[in-house]
């Protein structure tokens, strides 16, 4: 059975403080149902985040992770010690780090395979540009993207994936993909783990939609067939939006 979710990327948003006082706010709100909400905080905060929650349905995860194990990589912060911070998710491949940090697809798939390794849930996202959309390449985009990024996983490792679909025009921008436009790409990307892997682990996998997602849009994006949740970039800094997003199911 495939999961509810609503994941909340705070971004270089938030002092350790202002970031804790989120999460108590949003872990005494939540209701204990079967949606399953993470915060994804700044590295700093999350140790703290991860020790002030205390709901079953909540939990923590990071916006990113080295594509290296360990060593000499200054800066970095890897995947085991994401885990070792408390963390149960990370997300992978938001089209922020695509574009200005030149994450590659072939660089995804190592820190994808990274996460794995270290019993993290990868959020892995994927989105065409605007021009793309234009083009008439969306589907293709995606595709790939799914292809370079996921598909030499094996069943087993894929059945561990999220997904995270992000047209990158509605991130940030206050433009929201239609509910028709999420769902027909959300089914797209359903069909096409189908014909890479099988039916049952593609109906398991949960397909998230990310841009632009309010209190008052979500209910009608979450009401699609294919959409499995969302990736809230903006809206999951207020306690109020967030949640509001969150009890949209
Ligand atoms: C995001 O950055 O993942 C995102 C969806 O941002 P926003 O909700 O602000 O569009």
């Amino acid at each position: 059975m495939r999961k509810k979710i609503v994941a909340g990327n705070w971004k270089m948003n938030k002092t350790v403080h202002e970031g804790i006082e989120l999460a108590k706010i949003i872990n005494r709100q939540a209701e204990e149902n079967d949606v399953i909400v993470i915060l994804c905080p700044p590295f700093p905060h999350l140790t703290e985040v991860a020790g002030t929650i205390t709901k079953d349905s909540l939990f923590t995860g990071a916006q990113n992770c080295a594509s290296e194990a360990s060593g000499a990589y200054t800066g970095e912060v890897s995947a085991e010690m994401i885990h070792s911070a408390g963390a149960e998710y990370v997300i992978i491949g938001h089209s922020e780090r695509r574009t200005y940090f030149n994450e590659t697809d072939e660089t995804l798939n190592k820190k994808v395979k990274l996460a794995l390794a270290n019993d993290l849930t990868p959020i892995f996202c994927c989105g065409e540009v605007l021009a793309e959309r234009q083009a008439g390449k969306h589907m293709q985009i995606v595709k790939s993207q799914l292809e370079k990024g996921l598909f030499d996983l094996s069943p087993e490792d894929f059945g561990r994936i999220v997904i995270a679909y992000e047209p990158v025009w509605a991130i940030g921008t206050g433009v929201t993909a239609t509910a028709e436009q999420a769902q027909e790409m959300h089914k797209m990307i359903r069909e096409h783990i189908a014909e890479k892997y099988r039916n049952a682990v593609a109906g398991n996998t949960s397909i998230l939609y990310g841009g632009s997602c309010k209190p008052s849009n979500a209910k009608e994006l979450f009401s699609n067939p294919d959409v499995d949740g969302g990736l809230i970039g903006g809206a999951s800094l207020s306690a109020a939006d967030f949640i509001g997003i969150v009890n949209a199911f």
